[in-house]
């Protein structure tokens, strides 16, 4: 039980879709290590859906909604945490949305929002959840990114892109500001992993008929393994990174990608 007696801020705990999520994976992957979990998401019938997978399994969990971008609600989730658990011991920022396309088709309006999502609920949520940590002696931070953050995957994905490249050196600085005060931060850099999310809203890149078969097949081609990641393997990375197994792993990258970014 590697994570016995911690208490976890899980931001984006569901999934947009039915099925495993990355999310709703590390929620249960966590759980399983000891931790109780509060399942933090925009819409509450998904945070409520991971808490019972991990209740269903003895776990304890609490479901909060709220938006990543909006400081108040952060606030009010980040409180109630607190008066729950009695503080939090490990942060992590999961939730993460995109829009597909260029220059083009990208408005300013599409990237402030998903700066703000991607980007600035990192600075939200560091702001009220680290004094708890340095309360309780340290914790650990765990943010995820994706390998569009440090590559071109053969379509534009600009917005994206650039803030999943922006999130993985902000938890870069925030590791550098406290890595003297007991508290980690990490970057989970996923490749194609195949959630519900990706099933529905990637398909469209690959293939003009939507033919979810060709989708399948050429996203598997794209990586040295040869298939898609699941979520519980990115799961068990950011479970990795959230435990003491990790004590003196800081302000770094783990790629969980089947060797594309290698390539
Ligand atoms: P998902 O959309 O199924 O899960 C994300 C969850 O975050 C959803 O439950 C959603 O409701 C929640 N969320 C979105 N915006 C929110 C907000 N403003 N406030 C609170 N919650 C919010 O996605 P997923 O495919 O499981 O991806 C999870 C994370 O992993 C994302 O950050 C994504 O960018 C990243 N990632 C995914 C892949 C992939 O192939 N699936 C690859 C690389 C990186």
């Amino acid at each position: 039980m590697k994570l016995a007696n911690k208490v976890v801020f899980m931001a984006g705990a569901g999934s947009s879709a039915p099925g495993w999520s990355i999310g709703k994976a590390t929620c249960v992957t966590l759980a399983r290590q000891g931790a109780s979990i509060v399942a933090v998401d925009k819409h509450l019938q998904a945070a409520e859906e991971s808490a019972e997978e991990i209740r269903k399994t003895g776990g304890i969990a609490l479901a909060l909604q709220a938006d990543v971008a909006d400081q108040h609600s952060i606030e009010q989730a980040v409180a109630r945490a607190i008066s729950e658990f009695g503080g939090i011991d490990v942060y992590i920022a999961n939730a993460g949305i995109g829009k597909i396309g260029g220059i083009v088709e990208t408005e300013t309006a599409d990237m402030d929002l998903i700066y703000q999502v991607n980007v600035q609920s990192l600075l939200i949520a560091s702001k009220l959840i680290i004094p708890s940590m340095l309360q309780r002696g340290g914790g650990a931070i765990v943010t995820i990114s994706s390998v569009a953050g440090i590559r071109y995957l053969g379509y534009p994905h600009l917005a994206y892109s650039v803030t999943k490249a922006a999130l993985i050196q902000f938890t870069r600085m925030i590791a550098q500001e406290y890595a003297g005060r007991g508290i980690r931060a990490n970057t989970v850099v996923p490749g194609l992993i195949d959630t519900p999310r990706v099933q529905k809203n990637v398909s469209a890149a690959f293939s003009s008929d939507n033919n979810p078969d060709e989708v399948r097949s050429k996203r598997n081609q794209q990586v040295p393994m040869q298939r898609m990641g699941t979520a519980w393997e990115v799961a068990n990375a950011i479970a990795f990174l959230a435990s003491d197994d990790a004590s003196y792993i800081t302000g770094t990258e783990l790629v969980v990608d089947g060797g594309l970014t290698g390539k």
